[in-house]
């Protein structure tokens, strides 16, 4: 048997080549073959992994997504084969992107396998709208959600009390759960949210509403996925660092003038 190849795992990032890392283009580089998901940076992929035959395992609207279970043996197969294999994912691996369960399963398989993280998406598309997820004086945690599933209400009971800023990831469809739970477990019906729709893409949106409202406006608007959506106070601290969602927070009625930076 020739020798067995390996796999890496390569965080691309919330979809702007911009951020995808130097040691996940040098994979890229080397790569025979490139596993990628649907938010990963895909558009120039032949440019970036040129000796690489691509292999597309996202969803798309209309089509089945690979499963992830088919994913775990196809990046076996061909490491196994002797290749270098590439799963490029967006975001990071680690973050909502079941990265463990590829790197286990490589692992069974005796197959070498390494993780190039990635930027989030729960971090850098609140950033691309202005939001800080932490701020001196307003939060001081943040916590990261999937919305794949609907919370316990413990979950929002808990969630509700920590007190800092919630970032929700593929949330768009429990919405409506998670804000009635937030709401029942007394978060402040005044507290900002924050719907950002395909950050770093020229479609990038921000809606902004109050968890009162948000579910409202969020229909209104059309808000779909993929989007992030953040729930706190900092994203009042938009209008201090990005024009449009100054804008946005203005016509919403959220500005805050009493919210200064602090020192
Ligand atoms: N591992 C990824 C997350 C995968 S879950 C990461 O670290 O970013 C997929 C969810 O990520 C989407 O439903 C959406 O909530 C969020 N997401 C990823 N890229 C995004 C983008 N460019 N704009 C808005 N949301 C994005």
């Amino acid at each position: 048997m020739s020798g067995v190849g390996a796999v890496t795992l390569v965080g691309g990032g919330p979809g702007s080549l911009d951020l995808l890392t130097v040691g996940g283009l040098d994979a890229l580089r080397r790569a025979e073959v490139v596993l990628y998901d649907r938010l990963a940076p895909h558009d120039r992929l032949q440019e970036l992994a040129p000796d690489a035959v691509l292999v597309d395992v996202g969803k798309r609207p209309g089509h089945h997504a690979v499963a992830q279970h088919e994913i775990e043996r196809m990046l076996v197969e061909h490491a196994l084969d002797g290749s270098r294999v590439v799963r490029l994912k967006g975001g990071d691996s680690y973050v909502l992107g079941r990265g463990g369960e590829e790197v286990l399963a490589c692992r069974a398989a005796g197959v070498p396998v390494r993780v190039i993280p990635g930027v989030t998406s729960a971090t850098a598309v609140p950033a691309a709208a202005g939001i800080p997820l932490t701020h001196r004086g307003v939060s001081h945690l943040f916590t990261v959600v999937s919305g794949h599933a609907p919370l316990t209400d413990d979950e929002h009971r808990h969630l509700a009390g920590l007190g800092g800023t919630i970032v929700l990831l593929m949330g768009v469809a429990t919405l409506p759960g998670l804000v009635a739970g937030l709401v029942r477990h007394g978060l402040d019906a005044d507290t900002p949210v924050a719907a950002i729709e395909r950050g770093f893409s020229p479609q990038q949106r921000t809606t902004v509403s109050t968890l009162a409202g948000i579910v409202v406006d969020a229909a209104t608007a059309g808000v779909s996925s993929p989007a992030v959506i953040v729930i706190g106070e900092v994203v009042r601290l938009a209008a201090d660092g990005d024009d449009a969602a100054a804008q946005t927070l203005s016509s919403a009625g959220l500005l805050a003038p009493s919210m200064e930076a602090q020192p």
